[in-house]
C-alpha cells in the first residue's frame, strides 16, 4: 500500500492509498485523476436525488441537518429506484410498500438503513406485522 495525493478532475486533492505492484497503482492514479472527488460526486449524486424528489413531489425530511437530510434524499432515492425495478408493473404492491418507505421522514433513520438494501428498510419500517400482510394480501389476490 503507498499514499498518493490525487488531483481530481474537480481540483480538490485527495489522498489516496493504493494497493497493487507499480502498473496497477500507476492505472488508479490515473483512473482516479479522471474522476471527480468523493465530495463532488456525492453533492453531484445529492442534487439529482433531490431534484428527483421534487419532480415525484415527495415528502419533505421533517428531521437532520442540511448535510444529513441531503444525503438521507439520496438514499431514499436509491432505494425508491431500486423498489421500481424490482415491481415491473405499477400496481398496488408497489404502491403499498412505497407509501410506507414514504412515511419516513427522519433523515438519521434512512442513514441508518443505507446498507440493508430495500428490502431490509423496507422489513425495518414496517409496523409489526406490516410486512408479513404486505405478502399475504398479495398471495390472496
Ligand atoms: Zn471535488
Amino acid at each position: 500500500m503507498s499514499r498518493h495525493h490525487i488531483v481530481h478532475a474537480c481540483g480538490h486533492e485527495r489522498e489516496h492509498h493504493l494497493f497493487g505492484n507499480r502498473s496497477h497503482r500507476t492505472s488508479k492514479e490515473k483512473w482516479l485523476a479522471e474522476q471527480d472527488c468523493w465530495d463532488c460526486d456525492r453533492a453531484e449524486q445529492n442534487t439529482a436525488s433531490a431534484a428527483r424528489a421534487v419532480e415525484a413531489d415527495l415528502p419533505a425530511f421533517t428531521s437532520g441537518s442540511d448535510k444529513q437530510i441531503a444525503w438521507a434524499v439520496t438514499i431514499r432515492d436509491q432505494i425508491l429506484t431500486d423498489v421500481d425495478h424490482r415491481f415491473s408493473d405499477t400496481g398496488p404492491l408497489r404502491e403499498r410498500v412505497r407509501a410506507i418507505l414514504l412515511r419516513e421522514t427522519r433523515a438519521k433513520r434512512w442513514i441508518d438503513l443505507r446498507n440493508d438494501g430495500a428490502t431490509g428498510v423496507l422489513v425495518s419500517l414496517c409496523a409489526p406485522g406490516e410486512y408479513r400482510d404486505l405478502y399475504a394480501s398479495e398471495d390472496c389476490s
